[in-house]
């Protein structure tokens, strides 16, 4: 019997974080309006579970009469039930809106895959050559790089930092995530996306199912402007050499641009992230695409859902271009 209601007790728990996580990503907008399938089956059984009285009366049944006055038969049924409503999360049809989407999704990954080939498409992007292939080591040479860079004093940024934020994660990684500088909480560790909108940015990307150590994080420029205000043009015609020799180690599949002003400095353009988002742009003959920062997301939570969309895509070009890439 404790051995039910343990096993139980970890059906909830799992089950409930996996809903605040996907509601924390804005998925919820699936598991409202059920057009994500896989997700459909669970919003209905959290809700018979969580309230059902033999999942939160059993472990707190702190009297003697309490225990004996649970009949046994309800446990069997509550089991049976829960049992029933896990098999029904099998995958279900996909409907309209979802197949809408990844008829969307498919139309951009291959107008991008077209762009690198150089066929004609639509859209303003350039294919470029890509960046030169590092021939050694790329863990030593980003470690030789980050060496390099931490004392770097070439602008006056340098003498207001704490630390330089140099960069984090697989030097060999696929997707990299720019953003524009570190801010206070960077500055402090040393270390790109970290307090809370690093925390989103963590959940954001375990939703496509990478972890922080399979992708490469960092910004454009390596210290933190005062006040958080945006990169100068001196700033970046400084720094943004540091970034084109991580790029030239990483050589990554995808970038995706974390917020307006990343995407605007890196891309040099003054169009709005509205319009550079849902397009595919090149630097330095990388495919780049833009989304929100996650403290915009943390400011505005409705833009969670078009963020889920785009990392989406970005999975689903990353995995393209491996499979052209054989
Ligand atoms: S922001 Fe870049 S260029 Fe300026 S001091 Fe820091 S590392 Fe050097």
């Amino acid at each position: 019997m404790a051995n039910q209601a343990d096993e139980r007790q970890n059906i909830i728990g799992d089950l409930q974080a996996w809903i605040r996580q996907n509601r924390d990503l804005g998925a919820e907008y699936y598991l409202d309006e059920g057009s994500r399938p896989e997700v459909i089956p669970v919003t209905a059984v959290v809700p018979e579970v969580a309230e059902a009285p033999a999942e939160t009366s059993e472990p707190a049944a702190p009297t003697p009469a309490a225990a004996p006055t649970k009949p046994a038969p309800a446990k069997s049924a509550q089991t049976k039930r829960i049992q029933t409503k896990r098999i029904q999360t099998k995958p279900a049809p996909a409907t309209d809106k979802e197949a809408a989407f990844r008829a969307i999704c498919d139309h951009f990954v291959g107008e991008t895959l077209a762009l690198i080939k150089g066929q004609p498409a639509a859209g303003p992007a350039t294919a470029e050559p890509l960046l030169e292939t590092h021939a050694g080591d790329a863990a030593a040479a980003m470690a030789a790089l980050k060496a390099e860079v931490l004392p770097c004093t070439a602008c006056e940024l340098s003498g207001a930092r704490t630390n330089t934020v140099f960069g984090a994660g697989n030097p060999q990684a696929d997707v990299v995530f720019i953003g524009e500088a570190p801010g206070q909480d960077e500055d402090q560790q040393g270390e790109p996306f970290v307090g809370p909108s690093g925390q989103l940015l963590t959940k954001i990307i375990g939703a496509i199912g990478y972890s922080r150590d399979d992708i490469y994080i960092c910004n454009i420029l390596k210290c933190r402007p005062p006040n958080n205000r945006d990169p100068q043009p001196f700033e970046v015609q400084h720094c943004e050499p540091h970034l084109k020799r991580q790029l030239a180690i990483l050589r990554p599949r995808v970038i995706c641009c974390l917020g307006r002003v990343a995407a605007q400095t890196l891309l040099k353009t003054d169009l709005s992230l509205g319009k550079l988002r849902n397009t595919v742009h090149f630097y330095e003959g990388v495919p780049v695409m833009a989304t929100f920062h996650p403290a915009a997301l943390l400011r505005n939570p409705s833009w969670k859902r078009d963020t889920w969309d785009d990392v989406r895509k970005l999975h689903a070009l990353s995995e393209a271009l491996q499979a052209e890439e054989g």
